[in-house]
C-alpha cells in the first residue's frame, strides 16, 4: 500500500509542473550591448560606440563567424530589397524623396584588439540581391567554442531615414529603431527544428519584421537638452554635458531590442498602472479560477507608464492612458505578470504616421490624429485599439519571441486575437472600435469583413517576404490568425482557451517557439489531436463556407387519384381529398415531410452544428462532421420546420458568409444587406489609410 501511495504521489508531483508551470522570472543572457549615442539633429545622424558580449548557446558548435543585422541600410537606395519589394510603399506610408537611411559600421575589433574590419562582407540569405547591405557577417580570429563567448568594440555611424517604416525623423522628431548593428540568432541544433546549427539572420523585407535574441541593454543616448527623451528600459542616470547637450543612461534586462525617441515638443504624461488599485480582489479571483491558477500565480506588479504625447493630442492624453492601464491589466492578468517596471507610450509627430503602431521591449508607439479629438471620431476607439495592440506585442513578441520573420502569425495573430479579448474586456462587447449613433462594432467583425471568399491561395503559415500579393501579408498574419484562434475558442470553449495561452505563455515567456510548439500544446492541453484543424487553417490554403443549399417543408396530404385495378379500383377525387385534409389540419393531426441539404462550399472541413426549429418547439441541434460536401436531414413531424440555421452560435469565425447560414422556410423577408457590411468597409479603409494595422 505505502508503496503504491508514494508511487502515485511521484507520479502526481511530476505532473505537476505540467498543470501549473510558474512563470519563468528572467530570459537566457545571450547578449549583452552596452552603448554609448549622440545624435547630431543638424544631420540626423547618430554616432554610437557599442560593446556587444555574445555567448555561444551550442552545447556542441564552435562558432566562427558572427552575423549583423544593419537594418538602416534597407532605406540606403532603390536597390535594396526593402525597397524592390515595396516600391517605396509601407503600411499607408510613402517613403520621402531623398530622405535615406544608412549605417556604417566604420570599425569593429574583438576586445584583445583582433581587427575584424577586413573580414566585413554583406551576404543575402534570402533572395541573393548582391545590392542588398542589410546583413554583414564577420570572421572571427578565433572561434567561440561551445558555451564561450566573445566580446566586441564596434564604432557606427547611423543615418536616420526620414520616417519612413517604423523609423527615422521628421523634423525634430525622431523614432530611433533598429539603428545600430544587431547580431542575428544563433540557432543551435534542435532550436525550432533546425536539424544543424547555424545563423538566422534574414535581410530586411518590406513586409517582415525581427527576431532577436534576450540579453540585457546599457544605453547611454545624448541629446540636445531642449530635448524630451524617452526610451526602452529605466532611466538611471542623466547628467549636462555643459555643451547644450544631455546624457541619458538606460538599463533594461531581459529584453532582445532597444528603442528611442526625442522631440522637443513633447507633453509628458505620467501614470501608475497600481496591481492593487487597477485590479480589484474580485477580477485576481475570478481570473485565477478560470486559469486554474493559484491568486499568486496571477498576481500583477506596478508600472511606471510615461505617455509622451504631441501637444495637438492633448485631449487624448487619459486615453492613452487608460488604454496602456488595459493592457497592462488584461494581458498580465490573462498570460502573465508583465516582468518590467516601466512602459513608454509614444504618440508620432503629424507627418510620422510611418513611425506609429509599432512595438519595442517597454516601448510602443501608438497613433493618433487631432480628428480623433473630436466627435464622431472620438467614438471610433482608434486610440485605445492601437495603444492596446501595441503593448500586446510585449508579450508576443517581446516575452514569447517568435521568428517575425518566418512566422508573423505568431505574434501578430495571436496579438490580433488578444487584442479583441483585451478590447472587450475593457470597453465592452461589441463596442471595441466603434460606438455612436446607437451603432456598435467590434474588431472581430472587422478581421471577419476581411476574409475574401476567392482567397484561396496563400497560406497563414508561409515566410513573410513570400507572399504574393504582399498585401496578402497582413490577411494571414493578423486577420486570419485571429479568425483561427477564435475558431478554436468556439470548439475548446472560453475556460480551456484561457488555460492553453496561459501555458503557452509560460512555457515560451522569454524563448523562441515556432508553430509547431504551438499545436502541440493544443494537443497536450485538451488530450486530443488537432492537426486536423491546424493542418488545413493554418498549412492549408483554402477557405470555411457553410451554407444552407435548399430547405422544403411540405405537407403530407392525402393521396387522390386512382388506385388499384378491375372491381378493386378506387378514385379519391379532389374534393374528398381536400375534406380530409381539412380535417386532419383541424384535429390537428397533419404531417410534414421536411428536408434540408446544408451545404459545405468551402474546402476546409470542420465539424458544425446545425439548429432546426419546427413550429411551436423549442430550438433542435444536429451535428455534422462536414466531411462531405452535403448533407441532407430529412424529418417527418406533425409541425412544419420554420427555419434552420448552420453554426447557430456563430461559433466558425472563419466561415467567409454568414449570411447564407441560416433559411427561414416562410417567406418572410430576410434583413436586407446590412449597414454593418458599409460600415466594416469604411472602417477598414480608414485604418489602412492611417496605417494603424
Ligand atoms: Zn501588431
Amino acid at each position: 500500500m505505502k508503496g503504491a501511495v508514494s508511487f502515485l504521489l511521484i507520479a502526481l508531483l511530476s505532473a505537476a509542473p505540467a498543470l501549473a508551470q510558474s512563470l519563468p522570472e528572467r530570459s537566457e543572457h545571450v547578449v549583452q550591448y552596452r552603448i554609448s549615442v549622440a545624435l547630431d539633429p543638424a544631420k540626423h545622424e547618430l554616432t554610437g560606440k557599442q560593446t556587444l558580449t555574445w555567448r555561444n548557446p551550442s552545447a556542441t558548435d564552435v562558432v566562427s563567424e558572427l552575423q549583423f543585422h544593419l537594418y538602416l541600410n534597407a532605406f540606403k537606395n532603390t536597390k535594396s530589397t526593402f525597397v524592390r519589394e515595396s516600391g517605396g510603399q509601407l503600411r499607408g506610408d510613402r517613403m520621402a524623396r531623398d530622405g535615406w537611411g544608412w549605417i556604417d559600421i566604420t570599425s569593429i575589433a574583438t576586445a584583445s584588439g583582433a581587427d575584424l574590419k577586413p573580414t566585413l562582407a554583406f551576404i543575402q540569405p534570402d533572395d541573393g540581391n548582391p545590392d542588398d547591405q542589410t546583413v554583414v557577417k564577420a570572421t572571427l580570429p578565433e572561434p567561440v567554442p561551445p558555451g564561450g563567448s566573445v566580446t566586441l568594440d564596434i564604432a557606427f555611424v547611423s543615418k536616420l531615414p526620414q520616417v519612413f517604416a517604423r523609423t527615422g525623423y521628421k523634423d525634430d522628431f525622431y523614432l530611433v529603431g533598429q539603428w545600430f548593428p544587431k547580431l542575428g540568432v544563433y540557432e543551435p541544433a534542435g532550436m525550432r527544428g533546425r536539424e544543424t546549427g547555424g545563423w538566422n539572420c534574414h535581410q530586411f523585407h518590406a513586409t517582415s519584421e525581427f527576431y532577436a535574441d534576450f540579453g540585457s541593454y546599457a544605453v547611454e543616448i545624448t541629446v540636445p537638452s531642449d530635448y524630451v527623451l524617452g526610451a526602452t528600459g529605466e532611466r538611471k542616470s542623466q547628467r549636462t554635458n555643459g555643451n547644450g547637450t544631455t546624457t541619458y543612461l538606460y538599463e533594461q534586462a531581459d529584453i532582445h531590442d532597444f528603442a528611442w525617441t526625442a522631440d522637443p515638443d513633447y507633453v509628458v504624461v505620467k501614470a501608475t498602472f497600481s496591481a492593487t488599485q487597477d485590479v480589484t480582489p474580485a477580477e485576481y479571483a475570478r481570473i485565477a479560477k478560470q486559469l486554474g491558477r493559484t491568486l499568486d500565480q496571477v498576481k500583477l506588479s506596478d508600472v511606471d507608464i510615461t505617455v509622451l504625447l504631441q501637444p495637438d493630442h492633448r485631449p487624448q492624453a487619459q486615453r492613452h492612458v487608460d488604454a496602456a492601464k488595459a493592457g497592462l491589466k488584461w494581458y498580465g492578468l490573462w498570460y502573465g505578470r508583465y516582468p518590467y517596471k516601466t512602459l513608454t507610450v509614444v504618440d508620432p509627430a503629424p507627418g510620422a504616421a510611418g513611425a506609429g503602431g509599432m512595438e519595442y521591449p517597454t516601448f510602443i508607439t501608438a497613433g493618433s490624429a487631432w480628428m480623433f479629438n473630436y466627435w464622431p471620431f472620438d467614438r471610433i476607439r482608434a486610440v485605445e485599439f492601437v495603444t492596446v495592440h501595441e503593448f500586446g506585442h510585449q508579450f508576443w513578441y517581446g516575452m514569447v519571441a517568435n521568428n517575425e520573420f518566418e512566422e508573423a502569425w505568431l505574434d501578430e495573430g495571436l496579438n490580433t486575437w488578444s487584442t479583441s479579448k483585451a478590447m472587450v474586456a475593457a470597453y465592452g462587447p461589441d463596442a471595441t472600435m466603434v460606438e455612436f449613433l446607437g451603432f456598435k462594432l467590434g474588431d472581430q467583425d472587422v478581421n471577419r469583413a476581411s476574409n475574401d471568399p476567392a482567397g484561396r491561395y496563400n497560406r497563414i503559415l508561409a515566410r513573410s517576404w513570400d507572399y504574393t500579393p504582399s498585401g496578402d501579408y497582413g490577411f494571414y498574419s493578423y486577420f486570419k490568425p485571429s479568425l483561427v484562434l477564435g475558431t478554436l475558442e468556439g470548439y475548446l470553449g472560453e475556460q480551456t482557451m484561457a488555460r492553453l495561452m496561459r501555458t503557452y505563455h509560460e512555457r515560451w515567456r522569454f524563448k523562441h517557439p515556432r508553430s509547431e510548439d504551438f499545436f502541440s500544446l493544443v494537443n497536450e492541453v485538451t488530450g486530443q489531436d488537432w492537426s486536423w484543424y491546424f493542418d488545413q487553417v493554418v498549412r492549408g490554403t483554402d477557405i470555411v463556407d457553410y451554407d444552407i443549399g435548399s430547405a422544403v417543408s411540405r405537407r403530407v396530404r392525402v393521396p387522390r387519384g386512382v388506385f388499384g385495378d378491375g372491381a378493386a379500383r378506387k378514385t379519391v377525387s379532389g374534393a374528398d381529398a381536400e375534406k380530409q385534409d381539412a380535417a386532419a389540419a383541424k384535429a390537428k393531426r397533419e404531417m410534414f415531410e421536411s428536408t434540408v441539404v446544408v451545404r459545405r462550399s468551402g474546402g476546409v472541413r470542420l465539424p458544425v452544428d446545425v439548429a432546426f426549429k419546427f413550429e411551436g418547439k423549442p430550438v433542435e441541434r444536429l451535428s455534422w462532421d462536414g466531411r462531405d460536401t452535403t448533407k441532407t436531414f430529412r424529418f417527418a413531424r406533425s409541425e412544419k420546420l420554420e427555419w434552420v440555421d448552420v453554426d447557430p452560435d456563430r461559433k466558425i469565425l472563419l466561415d467567409v458568409n454568414w449570411v447564407n447560414n441560416g433559411r427561414r422556410l416562410d417567406p418572410d423577408a430576410r434583413p436586407a444587406a446590412s449597414w454593418t457590411a458599409r460600415w466594416l468597409f469604411l472602417l477598414q479603409n480608414l485604418f489602412a489609410t492611417l496605417g494603424l494595422l
